[in-house]
Formats: structure tokens, C-alpha cells, sequence
């Protein structure tokens, strides 16, 4: 980013303190050039007069005054070390022979040549590098300032606080979630519009004293002034009220969901990188929570560290191949048959103890770590159904991986390279995807359907549920969640909205399967109500590899018995 801002920064020796008072400053810039022609003064006069080549050292303090005070202060400084160094200095001292006035005037005037020249010169510099700075500091396409603007405008404020007593300032950073989607359907052009017009009409809607900046592509910052944190968020609320009204373009009406992070500035606060630090934090945890927005709170920086140490620990236990999967069966209803299993993720620490995906898992899938992981579970799986003939195994994805391209693009590859059909293989995606970025989760689920690969939807009816997507996506099963299961037997109502469920499922031509059955009576209603597959702890919690092995084994030997017993039985 660049900040070069006034013009000491093109003679670095010459920088002070950022914190100097506009006054200070020019006591210590006149007292430098005074200094100066008083050293070259007496530097002519004790070697020897003007007749040696020291008369020039005047040149240095001459064009400091051009760089620091422009012409007028150049040809100030330029007459005065020309009368300095004139009728009263000698040509030679040690004889006593004074200068001729023509060999003194002819020096001043030399001297205010330069001065005028290096001030012109210094002057179209400076007019360039603030056109330049102009040019960083406007957005092209919206007019708004940009985010080196905002950062010369947050040191500005901090430096502000520090000096002053002034009312405390905040930044709120807003994000435009469903941008991108504008701008692929839309184009550029629209997206850009939308985000001016979007600023344009938060600016106006706020009374406070403030000024609104274009943080980057989808987002937008707000410098407030004057306010409490209760303002900050009653603005936020302003802020998301606008993204909600319809902004029309081309004849077409766009809305925006805004969703926010915002941060109290503190006079200790150490620089603008901090505070914007702050506020993104407040951001980040927003979009973590599905929050709409969120103070800063120090304690998510704590959080942060405790997630970075977490993810360094995962990424160890990765190398030193702490992982397992464990299998749980999957069961057809209507049969009763075992027809394969799900895939899940289990930690052995260093300390041999068992760390459940739910604790890490979450953290994980935020980072660019889920793909390692995820490599790593896929190829295990590939392992065991190629070593033990597994039947088909699913496999859970992260929204990480589904926007993965080169994942996606690449398993049919990978799964092939062990031996494995991808028709052996399930994918389990999540709702969350689907909502984040319908059109490239879309896409992914389309090109995996296209490679073979089996793409249901995970803990379905947890998240926003909304149908349209089923019906627009090329996915092969639904997994009704768990929290659906738990009360069927007690509540009618239960069993209506897993009938409800199970129905629309059906009517999409996807295959149902319940999950977390934990009893028989469990087992029997879901199979009345037309689900076909289940799985729980009713069957079998998920297993190790040798038990989950041996449990089918068992499992295939009883139902042989009961066929053969079936068979004995019929006439
Ligand atoms: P999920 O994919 O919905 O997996 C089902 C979870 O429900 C598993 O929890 C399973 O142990 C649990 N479960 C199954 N039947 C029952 C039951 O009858 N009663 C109860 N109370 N629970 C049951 P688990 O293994 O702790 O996994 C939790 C979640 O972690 C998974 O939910 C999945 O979202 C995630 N996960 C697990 N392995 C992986 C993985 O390899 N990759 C990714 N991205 N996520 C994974
Ligand atoms: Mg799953
Ligand atoms: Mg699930």
C-alpha cells in the first residue's frame, strides 16, 4: 500500500517523528535550514574564505527550503546564505581581501537559480505523486475512496485520538454476501452499480458524522465519528435495512444481505492495521456463527489462538497418522439387509485418547487443512473397500471440498487410481454449500453425478431447508438428520413432518435414508412411513475396521439363518 504523503518522504534523512504538531514541525524545519547556513558559513569562513570551493555547502540548506517551503522559502534561503556568504566575508582570511560586490551577487543569483529550479522541480514531483495518490486512494468504477484511503484515514484518526480529547470513533465493516452472485449472473457492471448505489444510500441514511470506503470487492467500511458502541450497532441496522430495499438496475430489482463486524477504536490503539484487524475478526465470526453481525470481543482473539494451536496439532497427528476411520452400516429398510456404511473421522491424540470430529472437524473445515483431511479419507476408504470388497461406502464432504475444483474434478481420478469405481462411492454434502454458493455448489454436484459418484444431502432439515434446491440439483439420496428421529415415538406431529420429509424426498426420486435410529419402534415407523434406508446405533455405532468387519460377517451369517429357516418353514 502506499503511503508516501507530503514531501519529506523523498529525503528519508531528513523524516521526524509522525506524531510533531503541524507548528512543531516548522520550528524544526526552520531551525534545521538556520543550522545549516550558519554551519556553512562558518565552514567558508574557517577554511580560509570564498576563494576555496566551500561557498557551494550553501546548495544543501537552499534546497531544503525548496523541498520543504517551496519557492518562496528557496529564494528566502538562496538571498540569505548569498548575503552570508557576501560583502561581509572575506575572499581569502588570512589576508584580510575582501570579495568584489559583482563576485557575491553573481553567487546569490547562482544560488537563487538553484532554489528556483529544485523548487519547480520538487512542486511537479509532488503534483504527480498526488495525482498518483489520488488515483490509489478512488475507486475508478464507484468514485468511492478506497482501502489505501481508508488507512491513511484510520492513521489519521489514531493520531487524532492520541493528541486530542475527541469522542470515541468506530469502524464497522460491511460485507455484501450475495455480490459475487450478482456479478456472475449480472456481470461486472451491475455488481458495481449495486455497490455504489448500496453505498450511496447507507451514506445518506446515516446522521452521524462519518465517511464510507470501498474495503474490497463485496465490502464496505464505515469510519464513524462521535459514537458509542449502541450507535454503531443501531447503524448496522441502517446498514442492513438498505441491503434489504431493492436496488433497481437495467429494470431488474437486486437486494444484498448485509452482514457486519464492527470495532470500538481506543486511543492505545497501535495502528490502522489493528483496528481493521479488529473489525474483520468481528466479521469473520459473524459469517462463522451465520450471525448477521458482531462486536469485536477480545476473547476472539483468544479463540483464534486456541484454533491455530488446534489446527497445528490436527496437521501433526495428519504426518504421525493419528487418524482411523471408522465404518457405521448403513441398512436397507424393506430388507433388512446391511448394504454399506458411512466413513467417520476419528482422532487418536498423542495421548491415545479418542477426539471426536465434532471437536475438530468444524475448525478444520474452515481451513485449507480439509483438503489434506479429506484426501486422507478418501484414500483409506479406497484402501479398505479394495483390500476387505467393502460394499459402497459414503463419505462426508466439507463446503471447502465442494468448492474445490481441483477436488472435485480430480476424485473420479484418484479413486480410480486404487482400483475403486466411483459407483462404490457416496458423497455426502451439506445444506450449508448449497446456500453459500448455489451456483458452484451446483456445478460440483453435477460434475461428480457425472463421474458416477453417488451425491446425497447430509443432517437434512437442520440448516435452511429450503426445497427449491432439491428440485434443481442432480443429487441421488436425502439423509434426514437425527432430530427428527428422536421424538417419533412419543409425538404425532413428529411422525407428520417425517412423513411429510420421506414423501417430498420420495416424489424427488431420492433415495431416504433416516439417521440415528436408536430402537426398534424407531426402525418400524420410519420403514411404515416408506424411508429406505436407515442407520444408528440400533445397528451399530460406528466401528473400527476389524469389528465393523466381523459385525458384517455376523450379520450376513444371521440372515442366511433366517432365510434358511424361512425356506424350511414354506410348504
Ligand atoms: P454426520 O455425517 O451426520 O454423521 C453422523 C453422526 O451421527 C456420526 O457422528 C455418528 O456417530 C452419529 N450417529 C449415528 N447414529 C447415531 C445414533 O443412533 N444416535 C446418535 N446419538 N448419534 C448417531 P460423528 O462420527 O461424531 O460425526 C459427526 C459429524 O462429523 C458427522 O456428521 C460429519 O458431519 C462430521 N464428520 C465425520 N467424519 C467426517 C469426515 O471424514 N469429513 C468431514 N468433512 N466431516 C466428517
Ligand atoms: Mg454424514
Ligand atoms: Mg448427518
Amino acid at each position: 500500500m502506499n503511503r508516501l504523503s507530503s514531501s519529506e518522504s523523498y529525503l528519508p534523512i531528513f523524516r521526524y517523528p509522525k506524531t510533531l504538531s503541524k507548528s512543531a514541525k516548522l520550528i524544526y524545519r526552520f531551525l534545521v535550514i538556520t543550522i545549516l547556513l550558519a554551519a556553512g558559513t562558518w565552514i567558508v569562513y574557517s577554511t580560509g574564505g570564498t576563494s576555496y570551493a566551500y561557498p557551494y555547502v550553501i546548495i544543501l540548506p537552499v534546497l531544503l527550503s525548496a523541498v520543504w517551503f517551496g519557492l518562496p522559502g528557496a529564494i528566502f534561503c538562496a538571498v540569505t546564505g548569498g548575503i552570508l556568504l557576501g560583502p561581509w566575508m572575506p575572499l581569502e582570511v588570512s589576508s584580510g581581501t575582501f570579495q568584489s560586490t559583482q563576485n557575491w551577487l553573481a553567487r546569490t543569483a547562482f544560488f537563487l537559480l538553484i532554489g528556483t529550479f529544485s523548487a519547480g522541480l520538487f512542486q511537479s514531483v509532488r503534483k504527480a505523486n498526488q495525482r498518483h495518490l489520488q488515483a490509489l486512494e478512488i475507486d475508478q468504477k464507484t468514485g468511492l475512496r478506497t482501502q489505501a484511503a481508508l488507512m491513511r484515514g484510520l492513521e489519521r484518526l489514531l493520531r487524532r485520538t492520541r493528541q486530542e480529547e475527541t469522542p470515541s470513533s468506530a469502524i464497522l465493516l460491511l460485507r455484501m454476501q450475495d455480490l459475487w452472485e450478482i456479478l456472475q449472473s449480472m456481470g461486472a457492471d451491475t455488481a458495481e452499480r449495486v455497490v455504489k448505489d448500496v453505498a450511496k444510500r447507507i451514506s445518506q441514511n446515516i446522521e452521524r458524522p462519518h465517511r464510507i470506503y470501498r474495503f474490497s470487492k463485496s465490502e464496505l467500511a464505515l469510519i464513524l465519528s462521535g459514537v458509542s458502541q449502541e450507535e454503531v450497532d443501531s447503524i448496522f441496522e441502517i446498514a442492513k435495512g438498505v441491503g434489504e430495499e431493492e436496488t433497481i438496475v437495467n429494470g431488474i430489482p437486486l437486494r444484498v444481505q448485509i452482514i457486519a463486524g464492527s470495532y470500538l477504536i481506543k486511543e492505545n490503539d497501535q495502528n490502522a492495521e489493528v483496528i481493521l484487524n479488529r473489525a474483520r475478526t468481528g466479521l469473520s465470526v459473524a459469517i462463522e456463527h451465520n450471525a448477521p453481525y458482531r462486536r469485536y470481543d477480545p476473547m476472539f482473539d483468544q479463540k483464534t489462538a486456541e484454533r491455530v494451536q488446534l489446527i497445528a496439532r490436527v496437521r501433526k497427528g495428519l504426518a504421525s497418522q493419528e487418524f482411523q476411520l471408522f465404518y457405521q452400516p448403513k441398512m436397507c429398510l424393506r430388507t433388512g439387509q446391511h448394504i454399506g456404511s458411512e466413513a467417520l473421522l476419528r482422532w487418536f491424540n498423542h495421548e491415545n485418547k479418542m477426539v471426536m470430529p465434532g471437536l475438530f472437524m468444524p475448525k478444520v473445515e474452515s481451513t485449507t487443512l480439509i483438503d489434506p483431511v479429506t484426501r486422507f479419507v478418501i484414500a483409506r476408504a479406497c484402501e479398505d473397500i479394495r483390500s476387505h470388497n467393502l460394499m459402497s461406502i459414503s463419505l462426508n464432504f466439507a463446503i471447502n471440498n465442494l468448492m474445490n475444483q481441483s477436488l472435485v474434478s480430480d476424485l473420479g481420478r484418484i479413486v480410480s487410481s486404487y482400483g475403486v469405481s466411483p459407483e462404490s462411492l457416496e458423497i455426502e454434502i451439506t445444506e450449508g454449500a448449497l446456500i453459500q454458493d448455489p451456483t458452484h455448489a451446483k456445478e460440483a454436484v453435477e460434475n461428480l453425478r457425472d463421474q458416477g459418484f453417488k451425491v446425497s444431502l447430509d443432517d437434512f432439515g437442520t440448516g435452511y431447508s429450503s426445497f427449491q434446491y432439491l428440485t434443481h440439483l442432480p443429487l441421488s439420496g436425502l439423509k434426514i438428520d437425527r432430530a427428527f428421529v428422536i421424538n417419533l415415538e412419543a409425538s404425532a406431529d413428529a411422525r407428520t413432518i417425517m412423513k411429510s420429509m420421506i414423501s417430498m424426498a420420495r416424489a424427488l426420486k431420492l433415495e431416504v435414508t433416516v439417521e440415528g435410529i436408536e430402537t426398534e419402534e424407531q426402525r418400524k415407523i420410519v420403514t411404515d412411513l416408506g424411508a429406505d434406508l436407515a442407520q444408528g446405533f440400533h445397528f451399530s455405532t460406528p466401528l473400527p475396521l476389524p469389528q465393523y468387519l466381523q459385525w458384517a460377517t455376523e450379520r450376513s451369517q444371521t440372515a442366511a439363518q433366517h432365510l434358511e429357516l424361512k425356506g424350511s418353514k414354506s410348504p
